[in-house]
Parts: structure tokens; C-alpha cells; sequence
């Protein structure tokens, strides 16, 4: 009797009937895996650059000036049997104005939402502040990052001593962000740790922030690359009006001093920074805009709580 079944399920027989179900087989072979990881790390070690390079599209916004990044920023990587949710930070230091406050608590915010945590060095660091995440039960990685920069026979050593010396991470793992290098096993090695589970956000998502934010994000990349001195650490960007080609963005500064070496004589300057903004959000939305910019000057913004919890900064 059950050679007669049996037959039938040959499979070199029926070669249709050799395989279960196929949405069976999409089930047993497509276990998902979801979660969220939190970047931490100094101003400047390259966060950012690690992030762009992940996603492949310019999510965060990239400066060689320190404190570029002042909300935690939302960029989402969803391969076919992946989806890792990375939470950019501000970098890490000691808050003295009420903005540094609200991005302290963002940091915060960012390392409680973790599966899990990259602890960002560059090459040059020795000692590691790792007060913020020692306490924490994530699984804690360390990246040494920029290692284009130094010579190999150098690395072995810095691993080992840095391993030796803190033990609270579970990974140390030597990349460039910039050049890509250790990308892979970075992926790797957070897949094994990512816990299963069905995606958070649909699959065609790059970030959760509206295209407003990276509109601002931009014209602030462009202020803090132009401008030098205090300006773009005293300058914030709103964007006013967003609708099809037309977009009104306010830079808003602290002095009126500010407010003049912004424009530039006779609006020159203004006029350039504004060009090169213009084209790089065409870049970013794929359509032809109209960027207008206005200044305005907003006496000790930084100082005030309100101004900061009204410009979207977590405090
Ligand atoms: P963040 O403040 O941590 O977000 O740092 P950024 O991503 O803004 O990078 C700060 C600076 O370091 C920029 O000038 C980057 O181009 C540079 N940088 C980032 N990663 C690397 C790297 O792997 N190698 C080198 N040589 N430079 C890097
Ligand atoms: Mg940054």
C-alpha cells in the first residue's frame, strides 16, 4: 500500500512533485531578521560617512566640521531577507547650551531603541569613554574606523590592546567608511546578532524622515561647508513651504552681524550657496526646483528651550 504512494512521490519520476508546496519552501527558507542599530561616536569619526555608504544614498549629511549631525536620523537598509533600521547620533560631548542638551537626550533616546550598538573610533583613538554604553545588555561593537589611513602592520596591535583593555564589546571590527573596506563583515557579523522578525517599515523606504528634513539637511551641508568661524554652528534651517516645484527655506542666525556675513555683499554670496543648494536637492528629489532663501535673525536661539523643541530637536 505505501509502495504505491511511495511511487507517486518519486522524484525522478514527477519531477513537479518532487518539492513541497513553493510557499512552503518560501517560509522554510526566508526566515526574516529586523532590527534597529544606534551609531555612537565622536564628532567627526565618520558616522555619517557609514550610514551613506550602508544605504548607498546620501541620508545623513556629511561635513569635515565636527556636530554636523544634530538629530538622530533615520536611515533604513531592507535586503530580501533583512531590514536594519540605523539610527544615526549626534556625536558624543558634554552638553553646555540647551541645543547640545537636546542632542545629548537624542543619543540617549537612539542607544534605548537598540538591538544593536556600533561604538564608532577613528585609528587614532587610544582610550575609550565607555561610560555611555557599558551598561547596556545590546551586543556592543567596536568600529575602528578610517583604517585607509593607517599602515596595516599597525592594526593587529591596536585590535589586541584595544580587545584587552575593554571588554564590554562583543565585536571589534576594522572598516573605512569612506573607502568601504570591512563593509562586508560589518554586515555580516550585525546579521548574525539581528534578531528575527518581520520588517518595520515597507521595503521601498530608504528613512522615515519626510523629504522636508533632508531638504534642510542639505542647505545646512551647504552653510556649514561655506561659511566659516562660528556661522554654521549658530545658523538652523526651516523649511517654510514645500509644494511641487516651489520651496521656501529660512536660515535663521543668532545676530544681525550673522545675518550680513551670511548674504555677502550685495547678496553674492547668498546668491552662490544657494545655487549649489538648488541643485543638490534637485539631485536628491529627481525634479527641477525653485529654492527660495530668506534670512532671519532669531536673537540667542540656541539658549532658548522652546526655540529648540519648535525646531524639531529632541529636548
Ligand atoms: P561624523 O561626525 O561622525 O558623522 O563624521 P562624518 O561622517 O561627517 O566624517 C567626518 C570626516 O571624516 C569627513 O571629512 C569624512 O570624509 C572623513 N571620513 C569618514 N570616514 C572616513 C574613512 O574611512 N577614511 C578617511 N580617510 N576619512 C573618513
Ligand atoms: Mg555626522
Amino acid at each position: 500500500m505505501y509502495g504505491e504512494l511511495l511511487k507517486d512521490w518519486h522524484p525522478y519520476k514527477d519531477r513537479s512533485r518532487q518539492f513541497l508546496d513553493i510557499n512552503d519552501i518560501e517560509l522554510i527558507l526566508f526566515i526574516m531578521k529586523s532590527g534597529y542599530v544606534t551609531i555612537v561616536g565622536k564628532p567627526n569619526v565618520g558616522k555619517s560617512t557609514l550610514m551613506n555608504h550602508l544605504l548607498g544614498d546620501t541620508v545623513s549629511i556629511v561635513t569635515p566640521k565636527p556636530q554636523t549631525t544634530r538629530n538622530r536620523v533615520l536611515g533604513i537598509l531592507t535586503e530580501k531577507e533583512y531590514q536594519i533600521v540605523f539610527l544615526g547620533t549626534p556625536g558624543i560631548f558634554k552638553p553646555r547650551t540647551e541645543l547640545d542638551k537636546a542632542m545629548a537626550s537624542a543619543i540617549e533616546l537612539s542607544l534605548r531603541d537598540a538591538d544593536i550598538i556600533y561604538y564608532m573610533v577613528d585609528n587614532k583613538e587610544k582610550n575609550i569613554d565607555d561610560k555611555l554604553v557599558r551598561s547596556t545588555n545590546v551586543p556592543l561593537f567596536l568600529l575602528i574606523n578610517k583604517i585607509d589611513k593607517i599602515e596595516r602592520r599597525g592594526l593587529l596591535p591596536l585590535i589586541e590592546s584595544l580587545s584587552t583593555r575593554y571588554k564590554c564589546f562583543k565585536e571589534i571590527i576594522p572598516i573605512s567608511a569612506l573607502k568601504g573596506d570591512g563593509l562586508e563583515d560589518l554586515l555580516k557579523t550585525t546579521l548574525s546578532y539581528l534578531p528575527e522578525g518581520s520588517f518595520y517599515y515597507p521595503e521601498d523606504y530608504v528613512s522615515n524622515l519626510p523629504e522636508r528634513f533632508f531638504v534642510a539637511e542639505i542647505m545646512r551641508e551647504k552653510i556649514y561647508l561655506h561659511y566659516g568661524e562660528e556661522i554654521p554652528y549658530s545658523t538652523n534651517v526651516i523649511v517654510e513651504e514645500m509644494k511641487d516645484k516651489y520651496i521656501r527655506v529660512k536660515i535663521i542666525v543668532e545676530k544681525k552681524s550673522q545675518k550680513g556675513i551670511i548674504i555677502g555683499k550685495r547678496g553674492e554670496k547668498i546668491k552662490g550657496v544657494a545655487t549649489e543648494a538648488r541643485k543638490s536637492i534637485e539631485e536628491f528629489l529627481g525634479r527641477h526646483i525653485y529654492l527660495d532663501v530668506w534670512v532671519k535673525v532669531l536673537k540667542n536661539w540656541r539658549k532658548r528651550k522652546e526655540v529648540i523643541r519648535r525646531f524639531g530637536y529632541f529636548g
